[in-house]
């Protein structure tokens, strides 16, 4: 098993300024990293993260070597931060996946993810930590809610704002035709699970074409945050031969003209800065969270609207009746 292709796109998104994204294409070695804190300090978070990763010299180990791999990142983000009081707050989410013998480990940290395309079906690998993530774990919110909840930025977990960080590591046997996609989640608050899906499939052999298109449908649905795709697929030894282009660190991609379509103003949702919460701080949020509410689905709001209209046609008829009724009087 090999690696067959790789892809990679960042977009600073059409909210944002500043493209705090990062990634690694140092196949086997991939990862995306999302920066957060004023200034410019997400964008130095992530650029640390990511330089420690593709400092490293290559090297095997499954999840052991990927746990290193993020501990080293999370304490050059930490120890800058200690020593920089103007970069104080900075963080980083961090996904990393490492492709050896056929098995891919995973390590992650935050709310960017790693997604797996198999059979035509996707599937998201990693959990989210998030606060908004936690309150549907509990059963406190609906996935529904959770996507316009005001703290949907919040994440429990990050790099830079501890010595040690808890990683989640697994690993995924590979096989052939499967397509590993990471990415930030300026690209998953916008665009569906079923959307990224389409777009890889409908891009089997062309995986530049899979990213951009991604990077697209995050702009046009409001590029609310910077958008980083990562993908690389998965072949049999010798059935297809590897690329060579190799990126070691974020380089945001030239707007095309699909990305100039403008945006109704109804669909703007003000961008969030993300934030950091501890423990504590996300059990005081869940405490305070009210029962999940039944959402009305889409077709009862319609429903109502039309009964609406057709109410006030008619009154209106009614009046006309009236007033001619009147006039004939
Ligand atoms: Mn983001």
């Amino acid at each position: 098993m090999t690696i067959a292709r790789h892809a990679s796109r960042s977009d600073t998104g059409r909210k944002r300024r500043r493209n705090e994204d990062a990634y690694v294409v140092q196949p086997p070695l991939f990862a995306v990293a999302d920066g957060m804190g004023g200034a410019q300090a997400g964008e130095v978070a992530s650029r640390l993260a990511v330089e420690a990763l593709a400092d490293d010299g290559g090297g095997t180990g499954g999840e052991s070597r990927v746990l290193e791999l993020i501990q080293e990142a999370n304490r050059r983000v930490y120890e800058h931060q200690g020593s920089n009081s103007d970069t104080s707050g900075m963080g980083t989410t961090m996904t990393v996946a490492l492709v050896e013998d056929g098995i891919v480990t995973i390590g992650h940290v935050g709310d960017s993810r790693a997604y797996l395309v198999r059979d035509g079906a996707v599937d998201q690998l990693t959990e989210d930590h998030s606060l908004v993530a936690e309150l549907i774990r509990s059963g406190k919110l609906s996935p529904e809610e959770a996507e316009s909840h005001p703290q949907r930025s919040v994440i429990t977990r990050a790099l830079g704002s501890d010595p040690d960080v808890d990683v989640d590591t697994f690993t995924v046997e590979a096989q052939p035709g499967d397509v590993f996609l990471l990415c930030s989640d300026g690209l998953t608050s916008m665009v569906g699970d079923e959307a990224i899906l389409d777009a890889v499939e409908g891009h089997r052999d062309d995986l530049d074409g899979a990213a951009s298109e991604l990077v697209q449908l995050a702009n046009r649905a409001g590029g609310e945050d910077n958008i980083t795709v990562v993908c690389f697929e998965i072949a049999e030894e010798g059935a297809v031969a590897e690329e060579t282009a190799v990126l070691p660190a974020a380089v945001p991609a030239p707007a095309t003209a699909d990305d100039e379509d403008t945006l109704d103003e109804l669909d703007r949702v003000p961008a969030v800065d993300t934030q950091v919460f501890s423990a504590a701080e996300v059990k005081a949020v869940a405490d305070a969270q009210p029962a999940p509410k039944k959402r009305r689905s889409r077709q009862d709001q319609v429903a109502k609207r039309v009964l609406a209209t057709l109410l006030v046609l008619v009154v209106l008829a009614l009046i006309v009746l009236l007033a001619v009724w009147g006039l004939l009087r």
